[in-house]
């Protein structure tokens, strides 16, 4: 029969991720018309658990929109630059640099500010840029998951703010993970996606959008149909998407969100995600010739990137993963253009640890247990 070779196997990627018993049941939930009063029965806690996991922010409303989370990073841009607008793209990763690539090819005004893999924003490199470039908007990444570095986002918006400029942040990789600190940041959008931290599969982008941002938008041309914030925050007011929805994502969506929000609860969520931090850390203090990638003080709670000793490769990698495929795992052998890069210099490779949505800390434990034996075999 179909589907009788899918392999069962535990993702300690960064997205997709393993999905609960629980949402993978709730995709036989009845499927639904999207202008029917069955909506709302979806939609209605859909939109207020997804305010409560953002921390309320104020003056802003969450708008659901088809596809994934780079869907909603094309719209804040397409409807937030307009043609007289410059934007400044800071990346510390490929994440940042998807964004700098959507906004060039929208053939928006764009300029790039980009830091070495593995270090978090700096804020005096920024300050310079800011008054060089004189950005009308800024784009950056609160969660770098090809890196695994998570930024100040408070310091860089205040900063950003500071000279004038507006900002739009990707934070794909982190919502439903750690505070999305949206109340604090103010920016124009915030955005993410359901099938990172909120333990979901793919299909629907999220953004977090605010009245300065709707306003900006009026004088912005050819936002699109499917990018334009007016056109989607209007159908979001009632509750319902400007295009058809994935039916069964939105009834998984619905059981998961009121998991987390009634359940687990967002702090108790939050908590775990910085347990499995502290796990994967001290892991590789154990682990001879492994190191911690990112910078100290801006490691990510829901993923971690270890520096491979000079002895590891690519293709070592791809091996460790079809090793830990026999133990019923997806390893992630780290980001491949990095990984490239660093081979081009004589680096060893970096890995990555996924330890989002609902991995629990002893999971996490028993995955670092079973990968430290394989890695041992490549000594
Ligand atoms: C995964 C990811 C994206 C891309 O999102 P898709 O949902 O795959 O379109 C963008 N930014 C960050 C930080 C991500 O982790």
């Amino acid at each position: 029969m179909i589907g009788d070779d899918f392999a069962e196997l535990q993702l300690f990627i960064t997205g997709p991720i393993l999905l609960r018993e629980e949402v993978r049941k709730a995709g036989l939930l009845p499927e639904f018309g999207h202008r029917d009063t069955e909506n709302p029965k979806r939609f209605e806690p859909i939109m207020s658990n997804l305010m409560t996991i953002a921390g309320n922010p104020e003056g802003y409303l969450p708008v659901i929109f088809n596809g994934s989370g780079t869907n909603v990073l094309e719209a804040s841009i397409r409807s937030l630059v307009s043609d007289s607008d410059k934007v400044l793209n800071v990346s510390v990763g490929a994440f940042g640099d998807l964004f700098h690539s959507i906004a060039v090819l929208n053939g928006k005004k764009a300029v790039q500010l980009k830091f070495p893999y593995g270090s978090a924003i700096d804020l005096e490199i920024l300050d310079e840029a800011l008054k060089e470039h004189k950005p009308d908007l800024v784009t950056f990444t609160h969660n770098e998951t090809s890196t695994g570095v998570i930024n100040d986002i408070v310091a860089v918006c205040e900063l950003i703010h500071a000279h004038g400029a507006d900002s739009i942040i990707d934070g794909v990789s982190i919502f439903g993970g750690a505070p999305a600190l949206i109340n604090e940041c103010k920016p124009l959008m915030y955005c993410t996606s359901t099938q990172k931290s909120l333990g979901l599969p793919a299909g629907f982008g999220i953004g977090f959008v605010c009245e300065k941002a709707l306003q900006k938008a009026e004088a912005v041309a050819n936002r699109g149909y499917t990018t334009d914030i007016i056109a989607q925050v209007g159908k979001a007011k009632i509750n319902q998407t400007l295009t058809t929805p994935n039916g069964t994502l939105a009834n998984q969506m619905c059981v998961q969100l009121d998991y987390i929000v009634n359940d687990e609860t967002v702090a108790g969520r939050f908590k775990r995600h910085e347990e499995m931090r502290s796990i994967a850390h001290k892991w590789a203090e154990s682990m001879d010739g492994y190191e911690l990638f990112a910078q100290d003080g801006y490691r990510s709670p829901s993923l971690t990137t270890f520096k491979t000793p000079s002895h590891m490769n690519i293709e070592k990698l791809k091996e460790v993963k079809e090793l830990m495929r026999g133990h019923g795992y997806l390893f992630d052998p780290g980001y491949g253009k990095i990984n490239k890069e660093l081979a081009e210099q004589g680096e060893s490779p970096i890995f990555r640890v996924g330890h989002m949505a609902d991995i629990m800390p002893d999971m996490l434990s028993e995955y670092l247990g079973v990968l430290a034996g394989v890695l041992k075999g490549f000594n």
